[in-house]
């Protein structure tokens, strides 16, 4: 049995918060480790994830078919009308394509597969191997338009080329081509998009329904269950409403440099965090008291239902302990509020792509003796688990097994869910679903590992 050591070149992406000790800015924004088998997935899927809901446009993954595999159905985004989103094309570019280039069969799958689903676009992602072999994707795709007369969007997310934000700026870059190109008649003055919410098992439908109770159009959601015709008429609406910060913070500066609409950052987990996000809309339209007023009629309904069920689930949790490994340092905040409103505090906070600014509030928020880590990997994962005696590990697909192995309840708060974790009646969905998995009896059967390896 031994102590698990951290990886020369990690440390100062790693952080104790300890009292009385002077401690340094947590590094960044910074390209994995070479070596590290970090969790943090490559350009090309922060791309994927971000336009993956567009439910009525083809995605190409121009690659080897490894890549389209590996994105395949990547989130549980669910569409209220067509799926396409849910099907993976591919080129499945071979040993020949790379010699003599791929972009022939860009075009003719293009070709192909507009003719046969009809889409009203395409969004065709390089891949790492597209990057080296140097195809012009954004004259294929130009060529393509033409003939067809939908938009083809080129994402540049070849894998190797940064970090997944990269991908989620490369996407963007796609979505602030499509915004601006739709008509902006008849939207009220009193509309929102809400970006960065991907209707992970109809969230964003559940987030809409409390704007809508409030008298506030919802002009496009990006991207959950997304539209090319809602994203083209964005530009039409008065206030971005950001969720992901990760994702679409990029877009949201974007739109207010180009069209004047400010936005502002929200999230959508556990219950003060969700009330937050309704009263920070409606205040933003203060001629319009009676949105104010419906806000707190949502809220207060809502929280009414909720808060006797909370208490059943806080009765057996206080105490227990968490650890919590997500995509964006956003959401951590939240879950960290929701966790505490059940009695639970958090040992372990770290994301894939959180900021400088994000880690800074992470520390003030978290209580000592806290571990931050960016960008970490499974062995730092298990080591702070085991040392802090987590209870629990939120996270993603990638994450779970970790938490398995070490004999602990798990949460999926990734994007590859299917259960409703957003809103009010998601913070039930998620309060349930942490008490049944840290309360399980399983656990006599697969016991927690010690303190070391
Ligand atoms: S783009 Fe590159 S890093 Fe990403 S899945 Fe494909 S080969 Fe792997």
């Amino acid at each position: 049995m031994e102590q698990i050591s951290i990886l020369e070149g990690r440390q100062k992406q790693i952080f104790e918060k300890k009292k009385g000790v002077p401690q340094a800015d947590i590094a960044c924004d910074t390209s994995s480790l070479s070596g590290s088998v970090s969790q943090r997935a490559c350009v090309f899927c922060g791309s994927r994830v971000v336009l993956y809901p567009v439910a009525d446009a083809i995605h190409l993954v121009h690659g080897p078919i490894g890549c389209a595999a590996y994105t395949w159905d990547i989130r549980g985004a669910v569409s209220s009308g067509p799926e396409l989103h849910r099907l993976s094309f591919s080129t499945d570019l071979q040993e020949m394509d790379v010699i003599y280039g791929g972009e022939k069969k860009l075009y003719h799958s293009l070709i192909e597969l507009i003719e046969q689903y009809k889409p009203k676009a395409a969004f065709i992602y390089s891949t790492c191997i597209v990057g080296l072999i140097g195809d012009d994707i954004d004259a294929v795709c130009k060529k393509v338009a033409k003939e067809t007369g939908i938009p083809v969007l080129p994402v540049h997310s070849e894998g190797f080329k940064g970090t997944k934000k990269d991908g989620y700026k490369a996407a963007c870059h796609a979505l602030m081509k499509l915004i601006g190109t739709g008509s902006t008649e008849e939207i009220s003055k009193y509309s929102i998009n809400i970006l960065g919410e991907f209707n992970l098992a109809g969230e964003a439908w559940i987030i809409r329904k409390y704007y809508e109770k409030m008298g506030i159009e919802v002009v496009a959601t990006l991207t959950g269950d997304g539209r090319i015709d809602a994203v083209r008429r964005a530009h039409g609406a008065t206030l971005n409403v950001v969720q992901c910060s990760g994702s679409m913070t990029w877009l949201a500066k974007e739109m207010e440099e180009k069209y004047g609409i400010p936005y502002i950052r929200v999230s959508y987990f556990g219950i003060e965090d969700m009330s937050k996000s309704l009263y920070d809309v409606a205040k933003y339209f203060p001629d319009r008291p009676d949105i104010m007023e419906a806000a707190k009629q949502v809220v207060s309904e809502e929280v009414k239902t909720l808060y006797p069920s909370l208490q059943k689930f806080k009765k057996a949790l206080t105490g227990k302990k968490a650890a919590i490994y997500v995509g964006g340092a956003f959401k951590t905040f939240s879950l960290i509020k929701a966790l505490r409103s059940i009695g639970m505090s958090v040992v372990l906070a770290g994301s894939q792509t959180g900021d400088k600014n994000d880690y800074a509030r992470l520390k003030e928020m978290c209580d000592e003796g806290t571990v931050i880590v960016d960008d970490s990997n499974p062995v730092e994962l298990s080591k702070f688990i085991l040392e802090k005696e987590a209870d629990l590990l939120i996270g993603g697909v990638k994450e779970r097994p970790i938490a398995f192995k070490l004999g602990i309840g798990f949460c999926d708060h990734n994007h590859e869910r299917k259960i409703p974790l957003a809103g009010f009646e998601g913070m039930y969905n998620f309060a349930l679903e942490v008490y049944q998995s840290v309360m399980s009896p399983v656990w006599q059967f697969a016991p927690r590992k010690g303190g070391t390896l």
